[in-house]
């Protein structure tokens, strides 16, 4: 899978606890050093030799079978509002973006869980090149530990919002989400991460039942099939009626409350008979929306709506008891925010390396 020349190692920071004892048995190595070994892992080191509790020998096996440093900073881009776009490329030479947001209450992440995505909405930039590969679980774990030992802070809240479709890469989205709220590891608990998804019917379910209590947030978009059949080549698959029942499974499975992401594009979906339409649809279910003025993205020719229309769409939502709020945009002046992140220009990081 790797173009390099390491690549028959395994990345060691998706190894958990149970894994690493398995690996250990294996090379005939006491399965004790499991917790130790995760610990200096999970502490966000880059070299080996860190690990002062650990034998030589031991070290120089896990060298030679792991790679741990497997994500690097290649840029930092900072906002005007204090948000900060970094290029990231992975062990293969791939690269991504992650964006951090620096609140008074904490630090924000936003993580990528693709190199590009396949689902194809009309307004996406992370979708123009379609999907290169999915991340592993160590690759989205290295996002957040390199930036954090970028910072020199923690980071306590997580979205998977960047570019790709955690859905669509259920398995490794899973173990990074084991791994980062391990006790011993980030320790982040789940309240503080939001998932987003597009809308696959089967995984929204599948993860229901995991009944983990993490915010899932759905890319709703539309309130017609019509309209999001046009806007997200996914709901041709999973049609309006099968989502939000997915969604209502979702709430009565863990009790959380749902948030509906719905990015205004003026002229497309931001009628006011599309407000009441969309109150309609949400009537009853535990949820929450964040309306969104959709972030132009070149190739697409979008408007964002007015701040008036905006304001009328909100008022209709709230007016019929659904909680409403306006997402402030970040990190918009370095192509930053939802919707912006792409695989990043090559040329412009090499000017850098
Ligand atoms: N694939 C996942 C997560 C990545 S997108 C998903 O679809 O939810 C993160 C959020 O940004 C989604 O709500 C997405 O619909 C939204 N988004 C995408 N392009 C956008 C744009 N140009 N302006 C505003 N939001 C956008």
């Amino acid at each position: 899978m790797y173009r390099t020349g390491e690549s028959m190692k395994k990345q060691l920071r998706g190894y958990d606890p149970g894994a690493l004892k398995a690996w250990l048995s294996e090379q005939g190595e006491k399965p004790f050093r499991a917790g130790q070994i995760f610990s200096w892992v999970q502490k966000g080191i880059s070299s080996f030799d860190e690990m002062s509790n650990i034998s030589k020998g031991l070290r120089q096996t896990l060298a030679e079978a792991f790679i741990l440093d497997n994500v690097k900073i290649i840029k930092r881009l900072d906002s005007q509002d204090k948000t900060r776009k970094y290029l990231l490329s992975m062990h293969d030479g791939e690269i991504i973006e992650a964006v951090l947001m620096r609140y008074k209450h904490g630090n924000s992440i936003c993580v990528s869980t693709q190199v590009g995505c396949r689902m194809g909405c009309s307004f996406c930039a992370s979708t123009l090149g379609g999907m290169t590969r999915n991340l592993e679980a160590a690759e989205i774990l290295g996002q957040i530990m390199v930036i954090q030992n970028d910072i020199g802070e923690r980071i306590s809240n997580i979205v998977l919002m960047g570019s790709g479709e955690p859905l669509d890469n259920y398995d490794e989205v899973m173990q990074f989400l084991r791994l980062v709220n391990h006790a011993d590891g980030l320790n982040i608990s789940m309240r503080h991460i939001t998932l987003s998804t597009c809308g696959l019917v089967d995984q929204i379910k599948r993860l229901a039942d995991e009944k983990l209590q993490l915010t899932l947030a759905i890319s709703l978009h539309a309130v017609s099939d019509e309209k999001r059949n046009s806007l997200m080549p996914v709901n041709k698959k999973y049609n309006l009626d099968s989502l939000l029942e997915a969604c209502r499974y979702y709430t009565k499975q863990t009790g959380r409350r749902i948030t509906f992401e719905y990015a205004l594009i003026q002229g497309e979906n931001d009628h006011a008979s599309e407000a009441k339409a969309l109150a309609k649809r949400l009537r009853g279910l535990l949820c929450h929306v964040n309306l969104i003025p959709i972030n132009p993205v070149e190739e697409r020719g979008y408007k964002a709506s007015s701040n008036a229309s905006i304001s009328s769409f909100q008022k209709v939502l709230k007016d019929a008891g659904i909680e409403t709020t306006i997402r402030r945009e970040l990190g918009s002046d370095i192509n930053a925010a939802c919707g912006q992140l792409r695989a990043q220009h090559i040329e412009s990081v090499s000017e850098d390396a």
